[in-house]
C-alpha cells in the first residue's frame, strides 16, 4: 500500500489545526474572542460599578421577574471584525 507524500499530509493537517485555534481573552472591562473567521470585542461589567458591582445587572421585581442589564456594559459598543468568510453548510435540508 502506498502512503501519500508528507507534504500532502501536512497540508491536510493545517486546516484542522486552524479550525481548532480560537482564543478567548478577558482583560480589563473587555472580553476578546478571536478565531480565523472573526475578532469580537465585547464589554463586560465593571467590578467598580456602584449599581451592579460587577454582576452585570439585577432582577426587576414583579410576578414575572426579568433581568435588567446595567449600563456599565450594555451601553458600550461592541467591535466585530470579520476575517475569513464562514463556509456555507449544505448538510441542512433545503425546505
Ligand atoms: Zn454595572
Amino acid at each position: 500500500m502506498r502512503t501519500p507524500p508528507r507534504s500532502l499530509m501536512a497540508a491536510a493537517a493545517v486546516p484542522v489545526a486552524l479550525a481548532a485555534a480560537a482564543a478567548v481573552l478577558k482583560a480589563g472591562h473587555w472580553k476578546l474572542y478571536a478565531d480565523r473567521h472573526r475578532i469580537h470585542l465585547t464589554p463586560v461589567a465593571r467590578r467598580s460599578c456602584p449599581d451592579c458591582r460587577g454582576a452585570g445587572g439585577w432582577w426587576a421585581g414583579g410576578p414575572f421577574p426579568e433581568m435588567e442589564a446595567c449600563g456599565c456594559w450594555s451601553e458600550r459598543r461592541e467591535l466585530h471584525i470579520r476575517l475569513l468568510p464562514v463556509p456555507a453548510r449544505f448538510d441542512e435540508p433545503p425546505f
